[in-house]
């Protein structure tokens, strides 16, 4: 019984995703006007709306005008009924298969979004991530908060990290321009000093930086190619200073995702909306989907990052795509880390020999 109210649930869900990944970018609201054809306008009965079946019974076409519906629809409903279906194998019914249900629909709808507009919407990175930090401290599910919160910030420090090194290298180190009051610069400053000085201090400097820059309008940060270059020779040396090789990285980590997390939380509510180009802090969708899948998946975020490497690298290779949006792999990574990642782990080591 739980399986299949599991996939009907799923469907259901899917139905309402299309509207979301169809109207959240736009800015529409999900709940009104009611769903019509996108050719003829017409509005959409109950019976054009049941998930996959009303699809078939049409053969793919508006009841009204004949005009051919998107298999996309159909698509996003049968995808989400059946990953509802297999969590209710994984989860008996309760809270925590509910909050995976939840962890799932807005992966779904994350990805299409990011293949739709090759973006990733802050409430949707936000949201999945408040919600696994929420859920861990008040539930200690998925994780423990400390957990939750510690997986969330490495995860999206790392990935800022990746990002910057990656540019630095596409710019053949000349200096990034500097965001003002925020941006990439400070998170690759906070690695910096997190790795030699601990978490909470990296993260203070670089915050203090950032304060400077808001109060003269002009960037106060170190160039990242000083700050880049260093950062792999302070971890290097980090035992010579007493800290293990590993206490570096992680306070290097965790100072780099606060600045990552907090600075996009800083242009997602920027006060003033400017009609500029966008910053580049706001080119970190992949990096705020990352620290999301960290607060749910702790430390295998990491796994979920590599699987998400090696099946966009995959797909990429066999269609021959050149511009391809990450989200929908992260997003994949994220889905079979949250099922299979201990096991994974596991003949991972066990194909090592440990
Ligand atoms: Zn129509």
């Amino acid at each position: 019984m739980w399986p299949l109210f599991a996939l009907v649930l799923g469907l259901a869900v899917g139905s309402f995703l299309n509207v979301v990944v169809h109207r959240l970018p736009r800015g529409e609201s999900l709940a009104f006007p009611p769903s019509r054809c996108p050719h003829c306008g017409h509005r959409l009965g109950p019976l054009d709306l049941v998930p996959v079946l009303s699809y078939l019974a049409l053969r793919g076409r508006c009841r009204y005008c004949g005009h051919p519906i998107s298999p996309r629809y159909p698509v996003v409903e049968a995808l989400t009924g059946g990953l509802f279906l297999l969590a209710s194998l994984f989860y008996p019914p309760g809270v925590e298969a509910f909050l995976v249900f939840l962890f799932l629909a807005f992966l779904v709808a994350l990805a299409f979004i990011d293949l739709d507009t090759f973006e990733l919407p802050d409430p949707l990175t936000y949201g999945l991530l408040f919600l696994g930090l929420l859920a861990s401290w008040a539930l200690g599910f998925p994780l423990p908060f400390r957990e939750s919160l510690d997986g969330s910030l490495m995860a999206a420090g790392g990935l800022g990290l990746v990002a910057g090194y990656g540019n630095l290298f596409l710019r053949r180190f000349r200096e990034g321009r500097a965001e003002v009051p925020v941006g990439p610069h400070q998170v690759h400053m906070a690695a910096l000093f997190g790795a030699l000085l601990g978490p909470g201090v990296g993260m203070a400097l670089a915050f203090l930086a950032w304060a400077l820059s808001a109060r003269t309008g002009r960037p106060v940060v170190l160039p990242d190619r000083l700050t880049l270059p260093l950062l792999p020779l302070a971890l290097l040396l980090a035992p010579t200073l007493g800290l293990s090789f590993l206490e570096a990285l992680r306070g290097s980590l965790l100072a780099a995702g606060g600045l990552a997390l907090a600075g996009g939380l800083y242009w997602a509510f920027r006060p003033y909306p400017e009609e500029e180009e966008e910053p580049v802090a706001l080119g970190y969708g992949d990096v705020k989907l990352l620290g999301a899948l960290g607060a749910w998946l702790g430390l295998y975020a990491f796994l979920a990052l590599f699987l998400g490497v090696f099946a966009g690298a995959l797909f990429g290779l066999l269609f021959r795509q050149r511009k391809l949006p990450f989200g929908p792999y992260l997003a994949l990574g994220g889905v079979v880390a949250l099922f299979f990642g201990e096991a994974l782990w596991e003949a991972y080591l066990r194909l090592l020999g440990l």
